[in-house]
């Protein structure tokens, strides 16, 4: 590591708890919290409203697009071009567009320029699905997060549920199997676990059960 700066990595499929969980570690630790998946959900949201195609043809127009797209996530807010929206992204919909148009190198390319330009300014905890094998390789401690399909989408159900919006288990837990077989077939940066990752799966845990899990690799209580 050529700095002083500390870089966490958590990672995993969509559900596992990530963010939750992150929040709290970098909290404890802190640090600030990146959600990159809220960056891909920016991407997402752009790119439908300007209705760019997902073909391979249309990636001079997604280029147009990024070119003129500005994307940020500081004190857990993300802003595109400026604007908090944080609250528009998280619906199904959205959801769908980011896991679709993250396939594209162009797409990621930019999102992962800002990530680590973040993460070389100060200390984070980022989660998502590339930031121990891309993102930051060099990460001094790196998690990878499951939980099964079902759990997953329970916990997604019970979360959109609070939130007001209208959702079922069958609907969820089909997106959530949809979305983890993109992510993890893609050609660039798929879902996987890095070689040097702490794998934990959270499926019978508690938040705090697996926040303190974490917290102990990180303060050496318990081998990575
Ligand atoms: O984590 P979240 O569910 O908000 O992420 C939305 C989508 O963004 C994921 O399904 C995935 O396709 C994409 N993503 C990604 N790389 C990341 C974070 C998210 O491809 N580092």
């Amino acid at each position: 590591m050529e700095d002083n700066i500390l870089r966490i990595a958590i990672d995993g499929p969509s559900g596992a708890g990530k963010s939750t969980i992150a929040k709290i570690v970098a909290e404890k630790m802190g640090v600030d919290y990146i959600d990159t998946g809220a960056m891909y959900r920016a991407i997402g949201l752009k790119m439908l409203t300007e209705g760019v195609g997902q073909d391979d043809g249309s990636e001079d127009a997604r280029k147009e697009v990024l070119d003129r797209t500005d994307i940020d996530f500081d004190g857990g807010i993300v802003t595109l071009d400026g604007k908090d929206v944080s609250g528009s992204i998280r619906t199904p919909e959205i959801s769908k567009a980011a896991s679709d148009y993250s396939r594209f190198p162009e797409v990621r390319e930019k999102l992962v320029a800002i990530q680590r330009e973040i993460g070389h300014r100060k200390s984070v905890v980022m989660d998502g699905r590339d930031i121990g094998t891309n993102v930051f390789t060099d990460a001094q401690y790196k998690f990878f997060l499951t939980a099964t399909p079902e759990e997953r989408a329970r916990r997604r159900v019970k979360e959109l549920i609070e939130k007001g919006q209208d959702v079922n288990y069958e609907d969820t837990l089909e997106d959530i199997k949809q979305r983890d077989y993109n992510d993890t077939h893609r050609k660039l940066n798929p879902l996987r676990k890095a070689d040097d990752a702490v794998e934990i799966d959270t499926t019978d845990m508690t938040i705090e059960e697996v926040a303190g899990a974490i917290l102990d690799v990180i303060a050496g209580r318990k081998k990575a």
